[in-house]
């Protein structure tokens, strides 16, 4: 048994990077310093983030015939209780749904937005990163924090930026705001409505 670990990190250590083929990448992750900055970022080190610009527009063309006030309460509801937990995420949200105020002297996050970024990672039809789960991951993004949109902040939202570089917490929000907080369920509605099934 020993012997054969030893020789798995043996061939962990002589491996190569996983995305680029570099030698001696990090022996936990397989990949080289650039390569894990990427996937910190993108949730995959191959495919970068998708812009979604076109996806969002079209998202929104299509939210506007639908009425989510009735949704929205229900969900600010949740959502109030959610971001008084004292978990990574929650204080994520807590920053996204409360915290950060826009120019237009809202939260930068709400139902209305979480459903046109959900929607537009639904539209998308781009490469994915299938192995690291990117699409999970682009849906818990998309349900917890603003994506492929500058919006000014009052106050401005440097201090998220090492928290917004953990894949892993995406993930995480992908079963916990995605498909916990309602989200998926609505979207599934709305799609099947427009005929998008
Ligand atoms: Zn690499």
């Amino acid at each position: 048994m020993f012997h054969y670990q030893a020789q798995w990190w043996q061939s962990r250590l002589n491996g190569r990077c996983r995305s680029c083929k570099k030698e001696r990448p990090d022996p936990v992750s397989m990949l080289c310093i650039p390569c894990y900055k990427r996937y910190k970022r993108n949730g995959s080190p191959d495919i970068p983030l998708p812009s979604l610009k076109h996806e969002i527009k079209q998202a929104e063309s299509i939210l506007s015939r639908y009425d989510v006030t009735e949704a929205a309460l229900v969900f600010d509801k949740w959502m109030n209780s959610y971001v008084t937990r004292g978990g990574t995420l929650n204080k994520l949200c807590r920053e996204f749904f409360v915290t950060l105020i826009g120019c237009n002297n809202k939260p930068l996050m709400d139902l209305n937005q979480v459903i046109k970024q959900t929607l537009a990672v639904s539209l998308y039809d781009g490469p994915v990163d299938e192995k690291r789960q990117q699409q999970q991951y682009l849906y818990g993004r998309a349900s917890t924090s603003l994506l492929g949109q500058r919006k000014e902040v009052k106050g401005g939202r440097y201090h998220l930026f090492d928290v917004m570089r953990r894949p892993r917490l995406f993930k995480q929000a992908f079963n916990d705001v995605f498909i916990s907080g309602g989200i998926a369920r609505l979207l599934a509605r709305i799609r099947k409505a427009e005929g998008l099934n």
